[in-house]
């Protein structure tokens, strides 16, 4: 093993109140150790959001979104190149959202999530007001990581197709049939792109079938850390049956040329 490694679906924590992992028992989280474990799978850099680990209703309002946005310009002071941050946008929150997209452009961050509708307190990926918040995003030609909500197949494709200037990178494979509606996805829009994090990349061949059909130039690497062990999802990508050229489009190329000078 000797690529860069770059993870592209992580959600850092600076507290506890962020730390998504499921057996939280077993660790005193802190930026310090959190880097540590990534470096010790490998993985030379990390891109996400920062969640709140709580439930979030959006009655209390933008500032606990804004919030967890601020925890990712606070870690990327701390960790530097190491990490470029994702922040979040909210559908019930427009003016806010496009507030938070323009704000972020003159920083220089130009990764939107993951967003994680599920968590947040919103549904429909084809919901109007998240378009208008797209569309400011595709105006500085923003990337916009998205969880993958396996009921909104359609609304999913609408949004892709409704924004040609947003880089789009689905997460999550999948089980094979989930996989599938990706590949057709993306047999379809240019501008979508998957992520390998969470479910899906432990069931064998799933990577070389899906560069075989769309190229590997569509995937990017990503563990979904600290839910999932990093190590194994490195493990993972050398172990598939396909070549060095393609290994390194996923393990960092695609990244790096997807969000080009903010990761250099
Ligand atoms: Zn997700």
């Amino acid at each position: 093993m000797s690529s860069m490694v770059i993870d592209f679906h992580t959600h850092p924590y600076l507290s506890s109140g962020e730390f998504l992992n499921f057996y939280p028992e077993c660790f005193t989280p802190s930026p310090e150790q959190c880097r540590d474990e990534l470096e010790r799978a490998g993985i030379a850099k990390i891109c996400g959001s920062v969640i709140l680990k709580r439930p979030y209703h959006k009655e209390e309002g933008f500032a606990p979104i804004r919030q967890c946005n601020e925890r990712a310009l606070e870690l990327q002071r701390i960790w530097g190149g190491f990490y470029t941050p994702g922040f979040h946008v909210h559908p019930d929150f427009v003016e806010e959202s496009i507030a938070e997209i323009e704000e972020m452009h003159t920083r220089g961050v130009w990764l939107i999530g993951e967003l994680v509708p599920y968590l947040h307190g919103w549904r429909d990926y084809s919901n109007r007001n998240l378009s208008k918040i797209l569309d400011a995003a595709g105006k500085y030609h923003m990337v916009v990581s998205f969880h993958t909500m396996t009921d909104e197949q359609e609304e999913m494709g609408h949004m892709v197709a409704n924004h040609p200037d947003v880089t789009f990178v689905a997460a999550h494979p999948g089980e094979r049939e989930n996989f599938m509606r990706h590949l057709e996805r993306m047999e379809r829009f240019d501008n979508l792109y998957l992520d390998l994090s969470g479910t899906g990349i432990f069931r064998y061949g799933l990577v070389a079938y899906g560069v075989n059909r769309v190229g590997s130039e569509r995937f990017l690497f990503g563990t979904d850390y600290p839910i999932c062990n990093p190590l194994m999802y490195v493990q993972a990508i050398y172990q598939e049956p396909i070549s060095e050229a393609d290994r390194e489009n996923i393990l960092h190329k695609n990244a790096e040329r997807i969000l080009g000078e903010v990761l250099k």
